[in-house]
């Protein structure tokens, strides 16, 4: 094992290869395609949710909301403002890490081992500073990201929770994807965030993703290009302002969209494939029921932050998805790992 140093370095080569690669590898989750066939489920069910305090009109106008069947996917065409490079700057994790490689010849395997035990350390550390970023290992099938290790070949899964933060939900929320080390997305309301940024700090600092879901839960159909930018970029300032990480993904509230919203939207719009209705019931068992079972690798579900019912529906299921081999991701890491790179008005519902 004389050359170990060199082997592992020769593994995150590799490894770079397959993120690199994996736009091919992994694309058949790709639903931007024009004519892309939106699950029926979709139509019914593109709920608002309530706008929650400070919503604004939310709420006042849920007939008006513009279901998934009416709009198929507008592609603007014009170049991203603001492409997330989400995929890994995978080259530069062994650069990064630890010492050069040019010394790898006087190791001793034993040596080399704690060095690749320091490297991996050094990254899970790493890969908490610097989150949009996918880092690779010496087993092409282990990516490390968001202060932990994901098997690429094992089934991914984002669960999503819009419209907080929401303090009390939020934090049980977390604990049970903590707990268990997974991660999720929280879409948020800007103008809810000052009063509430020891949770939304809690939440960035333990790995899971900060997203945008306008300033005031402001349906962006209803508004001309100026509202609809401020809205976003004021997001988008707050969650910065709060964490020091600015959103790289958003989510239109009610889904709500015309050719106004994607053009004036430039980040990438997350919807969703699975809907839990949570929104709706408040029902414990039927968000349980509408996610066990029924969830494969690539999805996206929606839920929302308010509400204890979800929380405790989230206590339940996050064990259960784990135990069924499941690993639960951000969006971002979701698309990453499917080799999907997300950009500027474009919508998406999973992967
Ligand atoms: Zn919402």
């Amino acid at each position: 094992m004389r050359n170990f140093r060199k082997m592992m370095i020769s593994g995150l080569a590799a490894a770079a290869a397959v993120l690199m690669l994996s736009g091919t590898a992994f694309a058949d989750g790709v639903i931007i395609a024009p004519g892309v066939t939106i699950p029926s489920h979709d139509t019914a069910s593109m709920g608002p949710g309530p706008g929650g305090p400070g919503g604004g009109s939310a709420g006042t106008d849920t007939t008006a909301n513009v279901s998934d069947g009416q709009q198929t996917e507008q592609q603007s065409g014009q170049p991203a403002e603001q492409t997330p490079s989400v995929p890994a700057e995978t080259q530069t994790a062994a650069e990064a890490q630890g010492p050069s490689a040019g010394t790898e010849a006087q190791q001793s395997g034993e040596q080399a081992q704690a060095a690749a035990a320091t490297d991996e350390a050094s990254l899970i550390a790493q890969s908490l500073q610097d989150q949009y970023r996918i880092f690779p290992t010496a087993d092409p099938n282990i990516v490390i990201s968001r202060g932990r290790k994901i098997d690429v070949t094992k089934p991914l899964l984002a669960l999503t929770y819009d419209d907080g933060p929401q303090t009390a939900a939020g934090n049980r929320i977390i604990d049970a994807f903590d707990k268990y080390g997974q991660r999720t997305t929280f879409f948020m309301v800007g103008d809810r965030v000052p009063s509430r940024a020891a949770e939304v700090q809690r939440m960035a600092a333990d790995g899971h993703e900060l997203a945008n879901h306008t300033y005031s839960h402001t349906y962006l159909n209803k508004v001309g290009a100026e509202t609809i930018r401020s809205q976003v970029q004021k997001c988008n300032d707050v969650i910065e302002q709060t964490t020091g990480i600015r959103p790289r993904i958003m989510r239109l509230p009610g889904g709500n969209r015309n050719d106004t919203v994607i053009a004036n939207v430039a980040m990438p719009i997350i919807l969703w494939n699975v809907d839990t209705r949570d929104w709706d019931h408040r029902n414990t068992a039927k968000i349980v029921d509408a996610i066990m079972g029924k969830v494969k690798s690539g999805d996206v579900v929606l839920m929302h932050e308010l509400y204890d019912a979800t929380a405790a529906a989230t206590e339940i299921i996050v064990p259960q998805l784990v135990e069924q081999g499941f690993q639960l991701v951000t969006v971002s890491e979701l698309a990453a790992l499917k080799g999907v790179e997300l950009a500027a008005h474009k919508i998406y519902y999973s992967f």
